[in-house]
């Protein structure tokens, strides 16, 4: 497999915020969304084995998030049995239109398919559904037919302090009329940690 960085630091995100977790971000994705920020083009080659002691050596949290790129083009069901087997919790974090080994623990999906051609969702299962809300007037009705445990609503960082208040605004009025969402922040830009 191909591994672009693997660090120790707090979930910023979603659910499990504030969680001490082991971030593995495996390279490449099978998208092309127009404002990914992410880097994960380059990476390094590394067997199961390999990864799960790289894992284990970083720190003593018992929590893995994979994520990408897009995970699921490499995660297996043979490196999810050895991270089980260790006592770690396995969450994903993915876009959704590939499949994953059904022993993950946790879902995390942010469809694409309001933005990204044939990023069309093909998940069975989907734990937390995080969504990026670029503000009022962004169509929300697309998420309604998926069937989620949590659904979570992430204020869009445009980079500009007056957007951005606006946004946030925009994102609680949203959801104090739609209760079923949750807020989502990104706790890792507020606290400047990776
Ligand atoms: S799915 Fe995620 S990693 Fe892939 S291009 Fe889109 S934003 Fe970037």
């Amino acid at each position: 497999m191909t591994v672009n960085e693997i660090f120790y630091s707090l979930q910023g995100e979603g659910r499990w915020t504030g969680t001490p977790a082991i971030f593995v971000r495996f390279s490449g994705c099978n998208l092309r969304c127009p404002f990914c920020d992410t880097d994960h083009s380059v990476g390094f080659s590394i067997t199961e084995d390999e990864l799960v002691r790289r894992i284990e050596d970083l720190s003593p949290a018992r929590f893995v998030v994979i994520t990408g790129g897009e995970p699921s083009l490499q995660l297996t069901s043979s490196l999810v049995s050895l991270l089980h087997d260790r006592g770690y919790f396995v969450a994903v974090e993915t876009n959704g239109t590939h499949p994953l080994p059904d022993s993950v623990d946790w879902i995390t999906c942010s469809p694409k398919f309001d933005f990204c051609d044939g990023a069309t969702l093909s998940l069975p299962r989907i734990d937390e559904l995080k969504v990026v809300y670029r503000g009022a007037g962004q169509n929300m009705s697309v998420y309604d037919s998926i069937d989620a445990r949590f659904r979570y609503l992430q204020p869009c960082d445009v980079g500009n302090l007056i957007d951005n208040r606006r946004i946030i605004s925009e994102t609680i009025t949203f959801i104090k009329d739609n209760p079923t969402w949750k807020l989502s922040l990104q706790t890792q830009k507020i606290l400047d940690i990776r």
